[in-house]
């Protein structure tokens, strides 16, 4: 049940003209927590706590999945980056391993059908230095049991569709990786948490969040404050949205862009990943090149730089592609912590907590994420080893160590 959100709820010393703001929108009573950002981590947290019984309503600036959630290419990498056991990799298998039976239960609430397949991944070296790195990951990979196949020749070939430059000799075969239609499946996690009671507000962005004794009692939007037992801040790389916080919340964007093609022979049969750049199949035939990584503060546009770069990468990677069609190219602010790692849970503010800092990882890590929010409000024991992503890790005392002492001084701190 929701019992320690309840409880703060009852606890909140909210004044008069708080009590009456409680009935925003002169309808609706206040929820038990606000979700700022409909993104997938925002979708994916209101449906996991509205399931848990919760009174949720998401505050969403624009309208959902408009932003990073609907720019990724949707890869749900597990395995082909992961050289040695981590908190952090142990995340994003936790996360993967949770997508079919989530797919499935989507499919079973909304009749939408998110496309997710399971389709492999085939990395092949870009030079000799990452040829070094991958015969590492794979040593360590096949030191721990996971299934990884070294691939070359005629095998290599016929994994990649035929399309492989005949450049590479050599690759790794990660069977068990998918992709998702990453669009659908926030439309799906909206419905779904919609149909177990959650509220969206679109259109709408929260400005601050509103403090009572020390403790976070709801959120001011141009048109009035909204009160609740908690907030969740999952506004991606908008998160530090309130400057008047008493404490930095270390997120910045890195833009990636995308560029997606269609050819008459449709895409290879896997992800094809050289180098940190990829060629994705994608649902009906969709070719995906990704992606850039660029550190152009919140700019984003499509440049033809990177749109000249994705498509020459390709060729190289491909050269059948030269033949394919241009069909678009978008860009995405991926948000990003000062050690690339997510930030999940509470914060030096009673009842505020964040969730945020996927950078390349969000669309994967979206159900784990939901999970381990869901324990934190609830105040439930969670699984995951939550210390290394909580905020408490950017305090120069340390996470056990007393209040909290950032050593950045601003949200956009030197790094
Ligand atoms: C080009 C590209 C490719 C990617 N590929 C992959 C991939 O293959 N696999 C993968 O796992 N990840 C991928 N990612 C990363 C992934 O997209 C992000 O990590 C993830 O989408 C972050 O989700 P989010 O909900 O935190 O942020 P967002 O999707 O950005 O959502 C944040 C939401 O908050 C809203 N908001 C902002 N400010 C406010 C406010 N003040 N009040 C209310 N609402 C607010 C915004 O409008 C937005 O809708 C990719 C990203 C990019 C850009």
């Amino acid at each position: 049940m929701f019992s320690s959100t309840k409880t703060s709820l009852r606890r909140a010393r909210i004044s008069p003209w708080r009590v009456r703001d409680r009935r925003y929108d002169g309808r609706v009573k206040a929820p038990d927590v606000i979700v700022c950002g409909a993104g997938v981590i925002g979708c994916a947290i209101a449906r996991e706590l509205a399931s848990a019984g919760a009174a949720v309503t998401v505050v969403e600036r624009g309208r959902p999945g408009e932003e990073a959630s609907g720019a990724a290419a949707g890869l749900l990498t597990t395995q082909a980056d992961i050289a040695s056991d981590s908190p952090f990799a142990r995340l994003c298998r936790k996360s993967g391993a949770l997508y079919p039976a989530l797919v499935a239960s989507l499919a079973r609430e909304t009749g939408i059908d998110v496309p997710f397949t399971v389709c492999g991944t085939l990395r092949v070296a870009a030079d000799a230095e990452d040829a070094r790195a991958m015969s590492e990951l794979a040593a360590w990979q096949e030191s721990v049991g996971w299934t990884i196949e070294r691939v070359s020749g005629g095998r290599l070939v016929e994994l990649s569709g035929r399309t492989l430059s005949p450049e590479f000799r050599e690759g790794l075969y990660f069977r068990e990786e998918a992709v998702i239609d990453n669009r659908e499946l926030v439309r799906a996690l909206q419905i779904s948490a919609e149909s177990r009671g959650a509220r969206f507000v679109t259109g709408r962005p929260a400005v601050a969040v509103i403090i009572e004794s020390r403790a976070c009692v709801g959120v001011v939007t141009p048109e009035g404050n909204m009160a609740a037992g908690a907030v969740i801040d999952a506004a991606g790389c908008w998160a530090a949205f309130d400057p008047a916080l008493s404490f930095p919340i270390p997120i910045r964007p890195l833009r990636g862009q995308i560029v997606e093609l269609a050819a008459d022979e449709g895409p290879p049969p896997c992800v094809l990943h050289c180098g940190g750049f990829y060629v994705a199949p994608r649902e009906r035939g969709r070719i995906l090149l990704g992606s850039t990584v660029e550190d152009v503060g919140f700019d984003n546009a499509v440049t033809a730089g990177a749109v000249e770069d994705l498509v020459s990468r390709a060729i190289s990677l491909a050269p059948r592609l030269s033949g394919a069609r241009f069909v678009a190219a978008w860009s995405g602010l991926r948000p990003v912590a000062p050690d690339g790692l997510p930030i999940l849970g509470e914060t030096p503010l009673a009842n505020f907590y964040l969730a945020t800092g996927h950078f390349r990882n969000g669309i994967l890590l979206a159900p784990a994420t939901a999970r381990v929010l869901v324990d934190a409000v609830l105040g439930r024991r969670t699984d995951v080893d939550v210390v290394p992503f909580g905020l408490a890790r950017f305090d120069a005392s340390g996470p056990d160590d007393g209040p909290f002492r950032f050593r950045f001084t601003g949200g956009n701190a030197s790094w």
